[in-house]
């Protein structure tokens, strides 16, 4: 049995993390029906110069080989920021049954793709969608991402022309 929340904590936990060290703060978790962490990710957007690598996509690239080796497993990716269409086209093909995340992005999110049961679908495939069950946490992220906008960022210098 999964408890959302403590899969979450650790999200926020690990946003944290990537702040301090001057990263974007969002992380992503995937946790198989035992509670056992497949994989986890951040966003490398900057550092790789790759705009696909959100934290969900590269959880679910570390995740991918331990998928593979059960294919028919049911897998929770828990984010710390509401995924954008990217990660939840990822997420309905890399097989992710339901996704959670801790703040809702006030653009951009995908939750104007979901359908009044907060399912994804393709057709073919479906993603249930769990929208920020823990207002403690999401407002946390919500300081987090207000420090990363008002805040210095590392690798994008305007001044290092000199
Ligand atoms: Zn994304």
């Amino acid at each position: 049995m999964r408890c959302h929340g403590e899969y979450l904590a650790e999200t926020v936990r690990l946003s944290g993390v990537a702040l301090a060290e001057g990263r974007y703060p969002v992380a992503a978790l995937i946790v198989d029906e035992a509670g056992r962490v497949m994989g986890c990710g951040f966003n490398t957007t900057e550092e790789r110069g790759d705009p696909t690598c959100h934290a969900e996509v590269e959880a679910i690239r570390s995740a991918a080989g331990k998928m593979a080796q059960a294919p028919h497993g049911r897998y929770v990716l828990y984010s710390s920021w509401e995924p954008c269409l990217l990660c939840a086209g990822a997420m309905l093909v890399g097989g992710i049954e339901q996704v959670v995340w801790v703040a809702n992005a006030s653009s951009g999110g995908m939750r104007m793709f979901l359908n009044e049961e907060g399912i994804l679908t393709d057709g073919r495939r479906s993603l249930r969608a769990l929208a920020q069950p823990d207002q403690a946490l999401a407002l946390k992220m919500h300081r987090f991402h207000r420090i990363w906008h008002e805040g210095q960022k590392p690798f994008v210098r305007c001044d290092d022309t000199r």
